[in-house]
């Protein structure tokens, strides 16, 4: 699998500054890209006033939380203890997801990380933009928030976006815990949280068997779908890695497409998977994708609130889905009939009026 460079996400394209360097070598790199993303960066700013969903009072609850991100992502690193505790893998990786459970991780798996998890360069910021990502630790422990559901099936309304950070802030938490517990046992680890990632966390999540890509370009887990934000700890401490798991995402998402008919940006394949570096995905329009965000000021998510995984699938159905054309006619049909077009409570929450 070809490593992704962080430069070409769509974060790092937004956040360069017209003729700042990182722009301008970026840019003369890739001349297709410089109009579109010029077009992009001239909506208004994510949540900014001039977007649909914006609320003078409402709208910077989101800004406040990625501010605050942004203020402790410096200690997603830090000093290793001189003290090495002793470690038996098996004992500690049960205390490890223990913990992250304690603090509220739903799911959680570990890896052995190979190069592809990795981002190639740095791109999200100008103080370490292009520098180049060795990968640095031989495991890495992805876990997953579950996002309030009643929140996300407000989207594209602005308690989707207040719902959506809260997962961020609740993951890159839960990463601080785990890095800083780590590196008081004597071994080195790292918080890979929002804005701060050397590594592609939906990839790491998908090996420590947390959950398979759907449709809709997420990683779609057994328990509570797309509806999650992710987090990771990458460590040189012993523990023990989990296996790959495939529950029948890829055979539902072919019957289904409901994520790809509602997606306001028609940013989702209706079509079949296609390999894009070294791995079989469906294709979204990421710039699509990102116009929708930039108008609607929150990050949308329809295609996770309309997503039947979201709500959790029986134990009976999910079993016969890869072999059972039954089973998935089954569970479509149940959500359709329950929830018609889309999942979607369209009052704001009663706090936010
Ligand atoms: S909405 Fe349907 S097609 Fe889209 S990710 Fe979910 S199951 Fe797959
Ligand atoms: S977030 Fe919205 S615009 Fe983007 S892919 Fe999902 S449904 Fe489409």
């Amino acid at each position: 699998m070809n490593k992704y460079d962080e430069r070409d996400t769509m974060f790092s394209r937004m956040n360069l500054k017209e003729d700042s360097e990182c722009y301008k070598y970026y840019y003369n790199r890739n001349p297709s890209m410089k109009e579109k993303d010029d077009f992009l960066r001239s909506l208004p700013e994510m949540g900014a006033k001039g977007s649909a969903m914006y609320n003078s009072i409402n709208s910077p609850m989101v800004d406040a939380a990625f501010k605050y991100l942004s203020d402790i992502r410096r200690f997603s690193e830090g000093k290793v203890s001189e003290n090495k505790s002793e470690v038996d893998p098996v004992l500690i990786t049960k205390k490890i997801k223990g913990l992250a459970e304690f603090y509220n991780a739903k799911l959680v798996g570990i890896t052995e990380l190979k190069d592809y998890h990795y981002y190639s360069y740095r791109g999200r910021h100008e103080e370490n933009y292009g520098d180049k990502i060795e990968k640095k630790h031989r495991f890495g422990i992805v876990f997953a928030v579950p996002m309030d559901l009643e929140m996300i099936m407000r989207a594209p309304k602005i308690s989707e976006a207040i719902g959506v950070v809260k997962g961020y802030v609740e993951a890159a938490t839960i990463g601080m815990i785990l890095s800083y517990y780590i590196r008081e046992l004597g071994y080195d680890a790292r918080n890979h949280m929002d804005g701060n990632y050397l590594l592609v966390a939906p990839l790491v999540a998908m090996d420590a068997g947390l959950g398979e890509f759907g449709r809709n370009g997420l990683i779609i887990t057994r328990e509570h779908g797309p509806c999650i934000r992710l987090g990771v700890v990458s460590t040189d401490m012993p523990l023990i890695p989990d296996e790959r798991k495939s529950f029948g995402v890829r055979e539902l998402c072919r019957d289904c497409g409901r994520c790809a008919r509602t997606c306001p940006g028609k940013a989702i394949s209706k079509t079949d998977m296609e390999e894009k570096d070294g791995i079989l995905r469906w294709k979204i329009n990421s710039e699509e994708c990102y116009r929708r965000w930039r108008s609607l000021g929150t990050d949308c998510a329809i295609c996770i609130a309309n997503c039947p995984f979201t709500y959790g699938i029986s134990d009976e159905l999910v079993s016969n889905i890869k072999t059972s054309n039954k089973a998935r006619k089954t569970i479509l049909e149940n959500f359709d009939k329950k929830y018609g077009i889309r999942p979607i409570i369209r009052e704001e929450a009663d706090w936010l009026k």
